[in-house]
């Protein structure tokens, strides 16, 4: 049996294992790294940590947002990053996917080998192995869904009460007798339950060759992109833009909308990018081209604008093979490598002024830490709500956009003044549900694959309702009984994990 890499403190190769992460608010120190390239290694791997007592964590792509892999408790971080093959597997009629692949590789193999794609996120680093745990969307997520929606099977190494590893294989069918397992890998979030050591990808009820058994991306895309200064967003005109598009994307985020191919973006700017200081917000759309494309985007950009007094630039309707739309996305959202804070939430409607108000305050107010700050809110609705909340693990399944709220910095001195700044405009945003999104007919909690510690403590979450539900909603019992199932001695945890 081959040996896993083990990269210990004082080792030439320790700090660059360190700094591999994306967010630099958590460099993990364990005492070893270990790096491994089978199955057989990571077994190898946990049965050795769990021998000697040592709390482990797993990192694929090192995009997690909180500390998750870079908590001080964990002793041992293995590292999927050399398990990156993607191959059809025959026997299982289905694509086999190594967690530590890249999402713009994965794209490109799947793409440019088969002519197929999984639903997944705009980012060229955030990898797989952590992605799809916690479902993974995209742009193409209204047309197909999450991408762990397109998951048949899932290969785990897990702990058992004896404290011996072994892989297991969990699918999508009903009659198996590890389908729980698989279930739980259905957007749970990692670190849960055990290592993924391969995924299987097929879409479900699919038939037919390999260029039949996963979504089929548009082969090209038309995207507009608005630009709004900063100074002409009053507290009105950002009330009419954020509005109209709310309003936009609760007339058409239905399962059988014409707009399902249309993805949008409203990026709104505390301080706006360095090279260009005058922006205040930004309204991207992608829409699947064809042969109405043009007039169905203008239609959209039009309403989703519709009241709003303020000067605005917009460029010329962009026309782009889809693989290349994809790249120029991601490229463009992996920013530097820098310090964060996310937070997020789903929105069955579209904000209130009172909150949209709230927005305003902290954005346009002189009040914000020195760094980039962005509300992104971004399109949901349509193909990934046509599944039902208990289907899979992801229990919000009836919302029509998604905001992300992500403040990014350098200074370690201004850690706490940024997060300071970062919670107090979420919780006003949230004032009226306790500082956040409790599930109720406008919200639908948060995203687990943008996890916030914050959800767990009451001085910022005084809504009474516990950061499970926020994330879990009513799967959180389920997802209990099976942690208790397939991790009896708790090898897996973290500051947001199923307990
Ligand atoms: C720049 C950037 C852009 C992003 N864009 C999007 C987007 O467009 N859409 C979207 O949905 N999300 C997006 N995300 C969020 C992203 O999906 C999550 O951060 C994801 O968890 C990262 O996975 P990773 O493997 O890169 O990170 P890691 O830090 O390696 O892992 C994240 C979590 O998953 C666990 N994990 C990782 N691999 C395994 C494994 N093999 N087995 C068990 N547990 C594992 C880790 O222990 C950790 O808890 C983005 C994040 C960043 C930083």
């Amino acid at each position: 049996m081959s040996e896993p890499t083990r990269i210990a403190t004082g080792d030439p190769r320790y700090e660059d294992f360190v700094v591999r992460g994306d967010n630099a608010r958590f460099a993990p120190r364990p005492d070893a790294f270990v790096l491994v390239r089978s199955t057989e290694e990571v077994v190898r791997a946990v049965d050795d940590a769990v021998r000697d007592g040592k709390r482990i964590a797993v990192r694929s792509g090192g995009h997690c947002y909180e500390d998750f892999v870079a908590d001080p408790a964990v002793r041992v971080v293995i590292d999927m990053a050399a398990m990156d093959r993607v191959r059809f597997d025959e026997a299982r009629q289905a694509f086999a996917v190594e967690p530590g692949v890249r999402l713009l590789d994965l794209y490109r193999a799947l793409y440019l080998g088969w002519g197929v794609t999984v639903p997944g996120g705009s980012s060229e680093l955030v990898a797989i192995g952590g992605h799809l745990l916690g479902g993974g969307y995209g742009p193409l997520s209204r047309r197909f869904g999450a991408c762990s929606d397109h998951l048949y099977a899932v290969e785990v190494v897990v702990v058992g009460a004896d404290g011996r590893a072994r892989a297991v294989v969990a699918t999508a069918d009903p009659a198996d007798p590890n389908h729980d397992l698989w279930w739980a890998h259905t957007g749970a979030g990692g670190g849960n339950f055990g290592v993924v050591t391969r995924y299987w990808l097929r879409s479900p009820g699919a038939t037919g060759g390999p260029g039949d058994l996963l979504p089929r991306p548009p082969a090209s895309v038309l995207a507009s992109s608005t630009i709004f200064p900063r100074e002409g967003l009053t507290r009105e005109a950002l009330r009419a833009l954020v509005g109209s598009h709310g309003r936009w994307h609760e007339r058409n985020s239905a399962p059988d909308s014409r707009y399902a191919g249309l993805f949008s973006g409203l990026v709104l700017f505390a301080v706006a990018p360095q090279d260009d200081p005058g922006i205040g917000a930004i309204l991207f759309n992608h829409l699947d081209d064809g042969d109405d494309a043009e007039e169905l985007l203008g239609r959209a950009v039009a309403e989703m604008t519709e009241g709003v007094d303020a000067p605005r630039y917009d460029l010329p309707f962009e026309r782009r093979p889809w693989l290349s739309t994809m790249e120029k996305l991601a490229r463009a959202q992996d920013g530097e490598n820098g310090r964060h804070k996310i937070k997020s939430a789903y929105l069955r409607r579209g904000y209130t002024d009172a909150q949209i108000d709230a927005i305003h305050e902290h954005l346009w107010g002189d009040d914000h830490a020195f760094s980039t700050a962005t509300i992104s809110i971004q399109s949901y609705g349509c193909a990934a709500n046509a599944i039902a909340p208990d289907a899979t693990a992801i229990a919000q399944r009836d919302s029509v956009l998604r905001a992300l709220y992500l403040t990014s910095w350098h200074d370690p001195a201004t850690d706490e003044a940024n997060l300071d700044w970062t919670r107090r405009l979420y919780r006003d945003v949230y004032a009226a549900t306790g500082g956040v999104p409790v599930p109720d007919e406008r919200n639908d909690g948060c995203y687990i694959n943008f996890p916030d510690v914050d959800m767990a403590d009451p001085a910022w979450n005084a809504s009474g309702v516990p950061w499970q539900y926020l994330y879990f909603k009513e799967n959180h019992p389920r997802l209990q009984q099976i942690k208790k199932r397939w991790d009896p001695l708790t090898v897996f945890s973290h500051a947001l994990s199923v307990q």
